[in-house]
């Protein structure tokens, strides 16, 4: 996401952050787990919250860099292969993740909470508008250019607008479809309320009808491939959800779809879709699983370096390819270095154990 004005944080905002946070609670912690005999099911959902996390951290150096050339420039011929971008913080060597994989959690953590205790849907976004108003002044790890239409909403949060008039009507950046995923996951065995939800979502930052149907189409895609369904039953699944919201980011996916399979080159398709708008970012994500659906590196590599917004659209085919080929068909270096790698493989056992049931693991 862009990034044109630093975070302004008068001491009124501090002190209401606060009380949110203090309403908010502790985070839940989840029980460490081994990535070893995994269910089908819970290799699905590892590989789609490692895979958008794992995507993400790849277009991390990429993101601001406005050409394939000034990519090419920076990181050699055919743009970065893998992590390039690596911290030291608290005795960790991590690859860092961007603002899509905070905000992501925060909707994933919010989840697991409302599944747990039954949560209505208002219940439910309540909770993510309260963590979305804390990471915005004080992230986990520190700010990493968060979109404007996201902090302007998380701003009406806090001076008491609801979490559905916070949003502005006319954002349709991919701030809020880059975070919807984590609904297809929790919501898998229930696709029509994987879809609803993930568009009501969307509404404390982003009201665009471009961004609400990006968020279904995502959130739904997400459900569908969960389960297990092949590629093109996931993807005809996300036209027909996004068609629900608008027409003009159905027809752009539609468009999308069809181009993997004709002869144009991965780079001139993506060339066209920058991915800031929420409709490109699906749009290239979906382009990347329809063409890569069993190539994990291939799909989140030409996400990466694509010259938009490179780590949201890798995060988009992460979490769809990662869910395709599920954990063992990611490199395993990357899910050792991606930052907070044990926090999301606790995470995602958590998830499984929670809608196995449902879906039968
Ligand atoms: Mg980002």
């Amino acid at each position: 996401m862009h990034q044109d004005e630093a975070v302004k944080i008068t001491l009124d905002d501090y002190n209401r952050m606060k009380e949110v946070s203090a309403a908010l609670g502790p985070e839940p912690i989840f029980e460490a787990s081994p990535l070893v005999g995994l269910s089908p099911l819970g290799s699905r959902i590892t590989g789609a919250i490692l895979g958008a996390a794992i995507g993400d951290a790849l277009g991390h150096p990429t993101e601001f860099r406005k050409t394939r050339q000034a990519i090419e420039e920076a990181f050699g011929v055919g743009g970065v292969r893998g992590f390039v971008l690596y911290w030291d913080r608290d005795g960790k060597h991590f690859a860092p993740y961007t603002d899509d994989t905070q905000l992501a959690w925060t909707v994933l953590v919010s989840l697991i909470e409302s599944v747990r205790g039954g949560w209505s849907l208002d219940r439910t976004m309540e909770r993510i508008a309260q963590r979305f108003v804390c990471w915005a002044y004080e992230p986990t790890g520190g700010h990493r250019a968060p979109g404007n239409a996201t902090l302007a909403g998380c701003r009406r949060l806090l001076h008491g607008s609801s979490w559905r008039e916070a949003g502005d009507a006319k954002a349709g950046g991919c701030g809020s479809v880059m975070r919807a995923y984590p609904f297809g996951l929790l919501f898998c065995g229930d696709p029509d309320r994987a879809e609803h939800w993930a568009a009501e979502h969307s509404y404390p930052t982003h009201q665009a009808s471009i961004a609400l149907a990006a968020s279904a189409g995502m959130a739904r895609g997400m459900a569908v491939a969960t389960t297990g369904s092949p590629s093109e039953t996931v993807l005809t699944e996300m036209i027909a959800a996004a068609g629900r919201f608008d027409r003009t980011t159905a027809t752009m996916l539609g468009n999308a779809v069809a181009a993997a399979s004709s002869n144009r080159s991965t780079e001139e398709v993506l060339d066209g879709l920058p991915g800031w708008a929420a409709h490109e970012a699906l749009a290239a994500g979906a382009f990347l699983y329809a063409r890569y659906p069993e190539n994990f590196s291939a799909a989140v590599l030409a996400g990466a370096n694509a010259p938009g917004d490179s780590d949201s659209i890798a995060t988009l085919a992460g979490a769809l390819v990662g869910s395709s080929v599920g954990l063992s068909g990611i490199p395993e270096g990357w899910v050792t270095d991606v930052e907070d790698s044990q926090r999301f493989t606790a995470a995602a056992t958590e998830v499984t154990a929670l809608v196995s049931a449902a879906v039968g693991g």
